[in-house]
């Protein structure tokens, strides 16, 4: 689904590569925790298969096609097939909920009576049904994330990637955030999750792959993370 065959990453000629030699793979169907300090190259890691950057070595695949080979043309068929939500949400703020959502299938060209009936759907999953026609500064931060998330998966990307999704939430409502991931991730979708948030990974037990400065250095089944501050 996703693999990376000695990738190296360098932003800036005078400063040590954001991802140094990283070889890995992860399967259709997989949850993975990407987890290491701030600055161990988790996000690159992630803009790399989004081809939001380029590998300045090794090569990165994606279902199969190495992505720095995609013509410009290309990569937006990429990108059907992920779903991506960051740590800061990004909606559209003067649109709603549902006009949030529907958004990501109009510009595929999906037919309006697929959007009307696909929308309710996934906000069904995320548990926002009932806020469909509130606007983004109406709900809480949790709320916000579950409509990226139903943005995110409308479309039923094969991957969902996401970059730090409870960052900006307290415990708890990170715990609801974590429920819609397993649920989609229980539908079939491949998950990678950065994280550096220890109990939401010793507590989940998924596969743990750790950054350090850019390299793996550690790759675990079931893993749990022990940040060292
Ligand atoms: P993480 O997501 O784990 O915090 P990042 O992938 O954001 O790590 O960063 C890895 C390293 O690459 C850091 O040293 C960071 O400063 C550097 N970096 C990240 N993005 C850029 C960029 N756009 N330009 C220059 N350096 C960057
Ligand atoms: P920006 O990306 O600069 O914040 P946009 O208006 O392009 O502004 O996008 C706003 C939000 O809409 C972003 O969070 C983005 O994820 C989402 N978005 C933009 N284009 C698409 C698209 N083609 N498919 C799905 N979501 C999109």
């Amino acid at each position: 689904m996703i693999r990376f065959e000695d990738v190296t990453k360098v932003y800036d000629t005078t400063s040590r590569p954001a991802l140094d030699g990283v070889t890995t793979e992860i399967i259709r169907g997989e949850f993975v925790f990407l987890v290491g300090p701030s600055g161990s190259g988790k996000s690159t890691f992630i803009r790399l298969v989004q081809r939001e950057e380029r590998a300045s070595s090794g090569t990165v695949y994606v279902s199969g096609r190495d992505v720095a080979r995609l013509s410009s043309w290309r990569v937006p068929h990429l990108r059907r097939d992920l779903g991506v939500v960051f740590q800061d949400f990004r909606l559209l703020p003067n649109k709603t909920v549902f006009a949030n959502v529907a958004f990501a299938m109009q510009v595929l060209g999906k037919r309006r009576s697929l959007i009307n009936q696909t929308v309710p759907e996934v906000l069904q999953t995320v548990g926002l049904h009932d806020k469909a026609h509130r606007f983004p500064h109406e709900l809480s931060g949790g709320e916000q994330q579950r409509v990226a998330i139903a943005r995110a998966v409308v479309n039923k990307p094969a991957i969902l990637l996401a970059d730090e999704p409870t960052g900006n939430l307290d415990p708890e409502t990170s715990w609801g955030i974590m429920e819609v991931l397993d649920t989609i991730h229980q539908n079939g979708t491949t998950v990678v999750m950065a994280t550096h948030d220890h109990e939401i990974v010793n507590t989940m037990r998924r596969r743990v792959v750790e950054l350090e400065a850019g390299k793996i250095v550690r790759d675990e089944a079931e893993g749990g993370y022990q940040p060292a501050d």
